[in-house]
């Protein structure tokens, strides 16, 4: 009897302890972002104001029932899974791009990408909730997230509870600064009228992304010639330094996947 109980205890113990050290989430939506690859993305959301995207709800999530109230809130928290990076694995220290890359802080002092659990959250603009046919669409703006990044939660920002107002924010106090000045090729130029109306807040979007300086922290010392390249929704832009704080954006190109 007393050996019978023994083992009974134990399996209970052991139980709890699966059900505690391994948690299962369903993905409950899909983000529709103009950002089709990680370089230059901003490094927190709300930095670049004419990010458009959306929030495309699964399942039994995408439901009217599930954001009744939510159009109340200005703002929403989007809880989400690295996923371009998460096969990549972590370490417990990380270089945070804020200290130019040669420093090394704890992962869990940092919002860094690779973490154990690779978890990420912002806060997004809410701008209106949408039913296409049975679809649920949240459309949301100043994101920095990934197109494809799958999302486990959605939940009100809260101003009383969310803004604390002494706060520190250690080496990341103040949101990050640069003083570049962009302009653009008459050809880009060119493309940009072309498209205005599909996509009116294209041009803003490339200015702001890259008034943030995307290059890697250590180019941003050097006199670099070099042409970088990134892909916002359906186009490839080209662009390169024309000074020390002068980025001259040289080509607009549809990518091939649009017809
Ligand atoms: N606000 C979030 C994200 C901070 S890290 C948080 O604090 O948790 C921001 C970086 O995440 C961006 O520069 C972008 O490159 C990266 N990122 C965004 N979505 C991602 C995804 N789905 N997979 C991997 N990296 C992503």
């Amino acid at each position: 009897m007393l050996l019978q109980q023994f083992v009974m205890d134990a399996l209970t113990r052991l139980n709890k302890q699966a059900m505690t050290n391994n948690v299962n989430f369903d993905v409950i939506g899909t983000i529709d972002s103009p950002y089709k690859e990680k370089f230059a993305i901003p490094r927190q959301p709300g930095i670049v104001s004419a990010a458009q995207g959306k929030v495309i709800l699964n399942g039994s999530a995408n439901s009217m029932d599930a954001v009744r109230g939510l159009e109340q809130f200005s703002h929403i928290w989007l809880l989400f899974v690295f996923h371009g990076t998460q096969d990549l694995g972590w370490k417990p220290l990380v270089r945070p791009p804020r200290l130019g890359g040669n420093k090394k802080l704890g992962v869990f002092a940092t919002r860094s990408t690779f973490r154990p659990n690779p978890i990420g959250m912002s806060v997004v603009k809410l701008d209106k909730i949408e039913q296409q046919g049975t679809q649920v669409i949240l459309h949301i703006n100043e994101l920095d997230l990934l197109d494809g990044t799958p999302i486990v939660d959605i939940k009100p920002y809260v101003p009383y509870a969310d803004i604390i107002d002494h706060a520190q924010g250690g080496y990341a106090h103040q949101p990050p600064e640069t003083n570049i000045s962009v302009e653009f090729s008459d050809d880009a130029k060119t493309i940009l009228a072309k498209v205005v109306s599909e996509y009116p807040t294209l041009q803003s979007l490339v200015e702001q992304v890259l008034k943030q300086d995307p290059r890697p922290a250590y180019k941003q010392k050097s006199i670099d010639e070099r042409v970088y390249g990134m892909t916002l929704y359906d186009f490839n832009i080209q662009w390169q330094m024309v000074g020390a704080s002068t980025l001259r954006v040289i080509s607009i190109n549809i990518t091939k996947n649009k017809s």
